[in-house]
């Protein structure tokens, strides 16, 4: 061996053990980061439709209604596909689930750039927009619908109509909590299904169901 390359040698041997134990020492790091992140993404999402969890949602949501200032207003839609339980029914558990997929895609469509989205249920989702008015919310919340409703679903040569029932509601200074805006969300969801379904609604002062309620309470 020339005697001239044997510092070379060195270097290069040096080079390769640095290296070496610098890859030994971060690997497990990097190898335990991604499973950590793996296991989150699988606590966080529903599998079916890729979309966020229930448990998913109700973090990011939590968090951002408790970073907000009282003016930064936080708008949710609730929705829920009517009559799915038909769609089992008439053709199959997995015709439902390719609809489950397909109402996704709608949503992953209309607001993967702009707000949030989760399957919070069975077929029951939730969207949330942050800095939105009710007035925005409750228009994009119609878009969704309409957008749905617009063509029937394809299964096999099946055309499926669905349709969809939605509950708006936007905070505001007087908000004590995400969940207590949520529950404004839910109760004018239940008031969509009890009015006839396949409608967004964002104020129930203004449904006479809800004044009747009221009355006889
Ligand atoms: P409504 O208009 O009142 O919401 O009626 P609905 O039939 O949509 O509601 P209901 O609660 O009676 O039925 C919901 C159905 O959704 C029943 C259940 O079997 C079905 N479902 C829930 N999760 C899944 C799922 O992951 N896949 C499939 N295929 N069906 C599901
Ligand atoms: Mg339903
Ligand atoms: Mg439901």
């Amino acid at each position: 061996m020339n005697i001239t390359t044997e510092p070379q040698l060195q270097i290069i041997l040096a080079i390769h053990l640095i290296l070496a134990t610098t890859a030994a020492l971060i690997l497990p790091f990097l190898v335990s980061a991604n499973a950590e992140h793996n296991l989150s993404t699988l606590a966080n999402h529903d599998p079916l439709t890729q979309l966020l969890n229930s448990r998913g949602f109700y973090s990011i949501a939590n968090n951002l209604f408790n970073k907000n200032n009282s003016e930064q207003s936080l708008a949710v839609i609730m929705l829920d596909i009517d009559f799915f339980k038909r769609v089992n029914d008439e053709f199959g558990h997995d015709a439902g689930d390719e609809a489950l997929k397909w109402v996704s895609q709608h949503l992953k469509e209309l607001f993967s750039k702009t707000a949030i989205t989760a399957r919070v249920g069975g077929e029951e989702f939730a969207i949330l927009l942050n800095h939105s008015s009710l007035n925005d919310a409750q228009l994009a919340a119609e878009k969704l619908r309409k957008n749905i409703k617009q063509y029937p679903f394809n299964y096999y040569g099946n055309a499926i109509y669905l349709r969809v029932s939605a509950g708006v509601a936007c905070s505001n200074a007087n908000t004590a909590s995400f969940k207590s805006l949520l529950n404004i969300a839910d109760k004018h969801l239940y008031v969509a299904k009890k009015t006839g379904r396949d409608k967004v609604i964002y104020n129930s002062e203004l449904n006479p169901f809800v004044h009747k309620q009221t009355v006889s309470i």
